[in-house]
């Protein structure tokens, strides 16, 4: 099970919606959120910041350690912001923030293909995928790097 939480960036001009996987990891840990614009005043410290794509996302590190007990060992043994972030343990909803609506609105244009042709959707649908992961990589999203599939 996967809890959703809505963050807001510290300027305030967005809201993020945040997945913290299986719950091992409680809201507390996101300390802070900073957006493309609020995150040019930030001094990044990568001992409890993850950055991405001009966001970034500051952990309260001891929260982390101390609620980590249930994590794999090999997630436990190397717990770091970037474990953090790209295991979704405390990370975007999705490969960026905003992803799960974009993709939603994306999917139902492409679903009401289905009703008419459903070759053409299984097309389309693919081509999709492969389309967005290919954007997302290009715009630099970390988790695009990392993942072959959604
Ligand atoms: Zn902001």
């Amino acid at each position: 099970m996967c809890m959703d939480h809505t963050f807001k960036c510290a300027c305030g001009a967005s809201e993020v919606s945040i997945n913290f996987k299986n719950e091992i990891l409680p809201p507390e840990t996101l300390v802070a959120l900073y957006c493309p614009k609020c995150s040019k005043n930030v001094a990044f410290d990568s001992s409890s910041m993850v950055q991405d794509n001009g966001w970034i996302i500051e952990y309260d590190m001891e929260v982390a350690s101390l609620m980590a007990n249930s994590m794999p060992a090999e997630h436990l043994r190397n717990l770091s912001p970037s474990v953090i972030f790209e295991e979704d343990y405390c990370s975007w909803r999705g490969l960026y923030p905003g992803d799960h609506v974009d993709s939603l609105k994306e999917r139902e244009a492409i679903l009401a293909i289905a009703k008419v042709n459903p070759k053409k959707y299984l097309e389309e649908i693919k081509s999709w995928a492969n389309k967005r992961m290919e954007r997302l990589k290009s715009e630099g999203w970390r988790k695009a790097h990392e993942r072959v599939a959604v």
